[in-house]
């Protein structure tokens, strides 16, 4: 790819401006998406945090479920997170019923993972991909990964305390997803690593 990827935020609901600030130190240009027309033309999708059985509603209202999932399925790279993890992943636990998602990810995806009264803590992770600095990770009544399918790489897991060992980042193709809120804490290291595979990909 030459020149800077367009990278869309969906903008139904959530954290949309502080992925576009990461975003955009990374190099990429990026928009904000809340109708079909914004879909065209570009190269990448964020989904952000927020919560993500009224994203899914509001997607399903403003008609875009059909045209991310058809968008996803045939090779758009996205990155999910937080919110954004639930809406890409193909099974949610602790959902509501009518709760749809986007998909694409090969995962089960457990909702408010680390206990409903738990409403946010931080801590370190191992992600090697990033680099051998730890990643200062801000979780918001997050998701766990709680299966991955065959296909599905492991990027992160929590380093200490009781959640130790849980699955909060993955990969599968050009989806990635991660439970915890990079676009909080200045480290840039995720979007860069999502910059980078889509600009690999053209
Ligand atoms: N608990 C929220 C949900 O289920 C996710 C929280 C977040 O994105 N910070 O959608």
């Amino acid at each position: 790819m030459t020149g800077a990827p367009l990278v869309g935020v969906l903008a139904l609901q959530g954290d949309v401006r502080e992925h576009q600030h990461a975003l955009e130190a990374c190099g990429a240009l990026t928009r904000r998406v809340r109708t079909i027309a914004e879909l065209d033309g570009i190269d990448a999708l964020v989904i952000p945090g927020g919560e993500s059985t009224t994203m899914s509603k509001l997607a399903v209202r403003w008609g875009l479920l059909e045209p991310l999932r058809v968008l996803v399925r045939s090779g758009l790279p996205a990155y999910g997170s937080c919110a954004g993890m639930i809406m890409l992943a193909d099974r949610i636990e602790g959902g509501r019923a009518d709760q749809e998602t986007i998909g694409g990810l090969d995962v089960t995806v457990r909702r408010n993972a680390f206990g409903r009264q738990v409403d946010s803590f931080e801590g370190d992770l191992s992600m090697p991909v990033l680099g051998d600095a730890p990643v200062h990770a801000v979780f918001i009544r997050a998701p766990w990964v709680e299966t991955v399918g065959e296909e599905v790489e492991v990027l992160g897991t929590v380093a200490t305390g009781p959640a130790a060992g849980r699955i909060v980042a993955v990969r599968q193709g050009d989806l990635i997803a991660t439970s915890f809120h990079p676009e909080l804490t200045g480290d840039t290291r995720v979007h860069e690593y999502f910059v980078e595979m889509v600009r690999g990909k053209a």
